[in-house]
């Protein structure tokens, strides 16, 4: 990895999906992501943003154009190493906390290190360090079904971070969170943009959008950014 090249670099990225007629998701879009940027990406329900970001995720391919993460092209990628890749260099966290509800909070964060080099025995320690980060080392034996919302979500963006990865990426990560609990998470958000993280998140709230160092809009598969004036 070169520390001088993008964490995200997209050149022409295009995805169609095919259909009668075919459905353009994705026009060829350039982004450039420098390290510990966050944007925050916007649109209407359908105009490509989920698209966009399980492109960057190495979930799914471009039909057309370049992917660079970290200076690794992509395209060239196989599946296992795409794979290898979404582990060690990116952390998810979507709207559905997604947690396994038969396990505790630190195992949780304990098995999402799957890819991260780290050794066997010192995955507990990461994961608890992890956790102390997004405030919840006072749970670590909790089941997830016994934590408020804001807290399952705390412990999904520990999961996220905990193989210190080059992207965090989020789809509405606030959409099933009241206010409080929102403004926590997105003061988390700038914390760990504090430290450095890059940050992408998708978000049907402008409060939650402004937050973000950058304000990028999707329509109709066209992506295009807010200059602030
Ligand atoms: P958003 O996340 O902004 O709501 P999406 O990226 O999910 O939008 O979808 C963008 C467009 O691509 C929509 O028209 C959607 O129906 C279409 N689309 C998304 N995924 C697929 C797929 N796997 N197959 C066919 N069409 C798809
Ligand atoms: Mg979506």
């Amino acid at each position: 990895m070169s520390d001088a090249a993008p964490v995200v670099e997209l050149r022409g990225v295009t995805r169609t999906f095919p259909g009668d007629p075919p459905v353009e998701a994705l026009r060829a879009t350039d982004v450039v992501l420098p390290r510990g940027a966050y944007a925050a990406v916007m649109g209407a329900s359908g105009s490509g943003k989920s698209t966009l970001l399980h492109l960057i995720g190495l979930l799914d391919r471009p039909t057309d154009g370049t992917y660079l993460l970290d200076g690794v092209d992509a395209g060239g990628l196989s599946d296992g190493q795409r794979t290898a890749l979404r582990g060690q260099r990116l952390g998810f966290v979507f709207q559905a906390f997604h947690l396994l509800p038969h396990r505790t909070v630190l195992e949780n964060v304990v098995v999402a290190q799957l890819y991260n080099r780290v050794p066997r025995r010192e995955r507990a320690e990461r994961a608890r360090r992890a956790l102390e980060r997004v405030g919840l080392g006072h749970r670590v034996d909790f089941s997830p079904v016994k934590l408020s919302g804001g807290e399952r979500q705390r412990v999904a963006i520990a999961r996220a971070i905990v193989s210190e990865p080059s992207l965090l990426l989020a789809d509405e990560p606030t959409g099933n969170l009241d206010s409080t609990n929102t403004a926590a998470i997105l003061d988390l958000f700038d914390e760990l943009h504090a430290d450095g993280l890059t940050i992408m998140l998708i978000t049907h709230d402008h409060e939650v959008a402004r937050r973000a160092r950058r304000q990028l809009h999707m329509l109709d598969g066209v992506l295009a950014e807010t200059v602030p004036t």
